[in-house]
């Protein structure tokens, strides 16, 4: 069977006055991360892995931070609109595992509301979708709060393989 795996990293400055929207969420802190879109550095991430695996560029390509269409808009519309090109390019999800690196606050009790949302975007199992969080031990731009960075790889089956 052939598969495709991709992989995304994306960073996104913290500054107050902010939202700190993460994986579909707004987490409660006194900084949030800036960006064109949300600047929700997860999904993000995830749509640049999505892409990747089937060479179609990254979210740049499609979703240009020069496009005022953009402007501010939920991530998970970005989301929506790039697994429905993977499933048109007759793909779909065998697993992702992703990695949000955020020195506070803790991701952690939020990770199964995140989970969650990702798996309603993309009409999947929650148990597919990988989320982890990791503080960098208070080193470099995330350790010392100036910024929210994400790792993610996702594998894709052919959609055929799935339904036969
Ligand atoms: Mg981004």
């Amino acid at each position: 069977m052939s598969l495709r795996i991709g992989y995304g990293y994306d960073v996104h400055q913290l500054a107050e006055g902010e939202d700190l929207v993460i994986g579909g969420l707004t987490v409660p802190h006194e900084k949030g991360s800036v960006g064109h879109s949300d600047a929700d550095v997860l999904l993000h991430v995830i749509c640049d892995a999505l892409l990747g695996a089937l060479a179609l560029g990254d979210i740049g390509t499609h979703f240009p931070d020069t496009d005022m269409a953009f402007k501010g808009i939920d991530s998970k519309v970005l989301l929506k609109r790039t697994w429905d090109l993977v499933q048109s390019h007759g793909w779909t999800l065998s697993n992702m595992d992703t990695t949000v690196c955020l020195q506070r606050p803790k991701l952690k009790p939020h990770i199964p509301q995140m989970r969650k949302c990702i798996a309603e975007v993309m009409e999947v199992e929650m148990g597919r979708i990988g989320i982890k969080a990791t503080t960098t031990e208070k080193l470099g731009f995330v350790g010392t709060e100036e910024g929210v960075s994400a790792h993610a790889v996702v594998l894709l089956e052919p959609l055929a393989s799935t339904s036969a």
